[in-house]
């Protein structure tokens, strides 16, 4: 357990440290808000790993029961019907029954409403191709007015040809508009092992129905990729026409947000 121990250690006083700026060809990412903005961006973003904000970030405590019950939802957003559109999405809607999975950020909670699909991912970070999906795990505000804090997780795909508690969620779909009841879902596994965080301050990536894109919302991004089953993830994909899918583009933020790097 010793070394262990003193790498966490050290990662704790680096995460203190103060951090210098690496140039990186033309791109400019602020460091800790110099340049940047904490100020509500709209999402989603690049984030570059190499040149984010390491202060400390209000703690993130997930309290995710073993297991929960909900609904696959296939969301039909306007225009309703037809072939799914930019805005509907793949959707595991957490039930009223049992505890309720949420999250503290700083003591503050955040209960979980539900998880659900873009595909492609919406978030990337620089240098990096873009994930074929990213998971939204959304959290409304439990007091005080309405807001969000999203966990998000880009998903790669297994390479050995099994699949993951991922592909229960998007494997077989019901049709647009339609839901259709599942049990024992087990939230802990749909996040990767590692977990070191990218956090920023900006908005959902899909209208509400004012059709504004709404801020602030504090998104928790995870550095490493969590996995899911080929099988699954193209099925996913392919509902949305070749070319298509459901995901916003890059958000030009000017400034840009800053964004703050929080070790596991
Ligand atoms: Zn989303």
């Amino acid at each position: 357990m010793l070394p262990r121990f003193a790498v966490l250690s050290t990662a704790a006083v680096i995460g203190f440290a103060p951090f210098a700026v690496p140039v990186h060809g033309t791109s400019h990412q602020p460091p800790c808000g110099r340049a940047g903005t904490g100020t509500a961006v709209q999402s989603p973003v690049e984030i570059d790993r190499s040149a984010v904000c390491r202060r400390a970030t209000p703690k993130l405590v997930i309290h995710y029961p073993s297991s929960v019950d909900g609904k696959i939802v296939f969301q039909d957003k306007a225009p309703i019907g037809g072939r799914p559109s930019e805005h509907d999405d793949i959707r595991f809607v957490i039930g009223g029954e049992g505890a309720r999975p949420y999250i503290t950020l700083g003591g503050e909670r955040y209960d979980l409403a539900n998880v659900h699909f873009h595909g492609h991912a919406e978030h990337r970070f620089a240098g990096e191709p873009f994930a074929p999906v990213e998971a939204h795990f959304v959290h409304e505000k439990a007091a005080g007015g309405r807001g969000y804090a999203v966990l998000s997780v880009l998903l790669d795909r297994r390479g050995d040809g099994r699949t993951s508690e991922h592909d229960r969620l998007f494997t077989s779909p019901p049709a647009l508009g339609t839901s259709r009841n599942i049990r024992n879902i087990h939230l802990r596994e749909l996040l990767p092992a590692e977990r070191t965080t990218y956090r920023y301050t900006g908005s959902l990536t899909t209208p509400d129905e004012e059709g504004t894109y709404f801020q602030p919302v504090k998104w928790i991004v995870f550095g490493q990729r969590a996995k899911a089953g080929r099988k699954g993830l193209q099925t996913f994909r392919s509902l949305w026409p070749a070319g298509e899918g459901n995901a916003r583009e890059l958000q030009p933020n000017t400034p840009p947000p800053t964004i703050y790097r929080s070790p596991a």
